[in-house]
């Protein structure tokens, strides 16, 4: 391999989603869920998705894991891990990732755990691609319940999932998620059913996990602080599309896109004043039914123009590592434009 071929290789994200457009078949019509998103994963780093109820930001992380319902129908676009698109490879091979390569956190974790099964049995399961004995694997389970702080756990283990708190649960999924040593960890809003002080406790845990394992998190997350503290890069998503995306700093210091700022004007850590009301985004995320022309936050935006009815944006870069899809940001519009 040339010089100049390995270094583009070595630098390449371990997952790269290019252009890919979702639309789920209902009764009443094609919802696009997804539009022409476009996404790196770097090895290594942890890419927080961040965006109202609504956006897709859930809908993108079962993309990438393949765990949508039937009526999904991925209509454009590649979803590329180590070199393969994973729309592409055979469904044997796809699902043989799960688990190994690619790991998931549910946000319940109680629809993540077999109810029925111990702790035990299900750790060991989720260990079949590994080389070793059932005392092995049994002894590598007791070692990462330990690693997430389950108090116990050689007693522990033989528990089923009923007999532990919400925020105990939460750790037996990071603990089996993480044991196979993934290359990718997909956490869909992991803490959104955790009290405050658990939230805090699972975010540093999971941030010393990912150091410890070196893996890659995709972070689904409507909290912003939970993003700031666990994230490297941030992509910020709206109506199915990717509408600004940086490292933290840049998107929380100088975010590029209106509803970038408004999310942020939204979020209770930044509030400088105490309030009885917390404010929103007025208005609502826009029906996905059907194909829509223009930008699809025009609705909500203070700052809107003629061409926001008529053009849908395109990426403009604003930094060295930010780009943001406005209008706004074409250096080369009119002032009447
Ligand atoms: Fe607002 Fe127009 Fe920019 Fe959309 S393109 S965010 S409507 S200014």
């Amino acid at each position: 391999m040339r010089r100049d071929d390995l270094i583009r290789y070595t630098c390449r994200p371990l997952l790269e989603i290019r252009g890919l457009n979702l639309e789920f078949g209902t009764p009443r019509g094609r919802v696009h869920a997804l539009r022409n998103v476009s996404l790196d994963v770097p090895a290594a780093q942890v890419v927080g998705i961040v965006g109202e109820s609504g956006s897709g930001k859930s809908t993108l992380a079962y993309t990438v894991m393949g765990l949508l319902s039937e009526n999904a129908d991925v209509t454009a676009g590649s979803i590329l891990f180590e070199g393969k698109d994973l729309l592409k490879i055979p469904t044997q091979e796809r699902r043989s990732l799960l688990g190994d390569r690619l790991s998931m956190i549910f946000q319940d974790p109680m629809t993540a755990l077999n109810p029925v099964r111990t702790v035990e049995s299900q750790m060991i399961d989720i260990q079949h691609h590994e080389q070793g004995s059932r005392s092995e694997k049994r002894a590598r389970a007791i070692e990462m319940l330990h690693r997430v702080g389950i108090p116990d756990p050689q007693s522990r283990i033989g528990a089923y999932p009923h007999h532990f708190s919400g925020g105990m649960r939460q750790r037996v999924c990071i603990a089996m998620a993480l044991l196979v040593k993934p290359a990718i960890l997909v956490a869909d809003e992991p803490t959104t059913a955790l009290d405050a002080t658990l939230e805090v406790q699972i975010i540093h845990l999971l941030k010393d996990l990912q150091k410890e394992i070196g893996c890659s998190v995709l972070f689904v997350s409507h909290h912003l602080g939970a993003v700031a503290e666990l994230c490297d890069r941030v992509a910020v998503m709206y109506a199915g599309e990717v509408v600004e995306q940086g490292s933290v700093r840049d998107i929380f210091h100088n975010p590029g896109h209106p509803y970038t700022r408004a999310l942020l004007e939204c979020d209770p850590g930044r509030l400088k004043k105490s309030t009885r009301t917390l404010p929103t985004i007025p208005g609502e995320v826009p029906n996905l039914l059907g194909s829509k022309q223009g930008c699809l936050f025009r609705s909500r935006c203070g700052q809107a123009f003629n061409r926001c009815v008529q053009d849908n944006p395109v990426e403009y870069r604003i930094g060295v590592d930010q780009v943001a899809q406005c209008h706004l940001l074409d250096q080369g519009r009119s002032a009447s434009a």
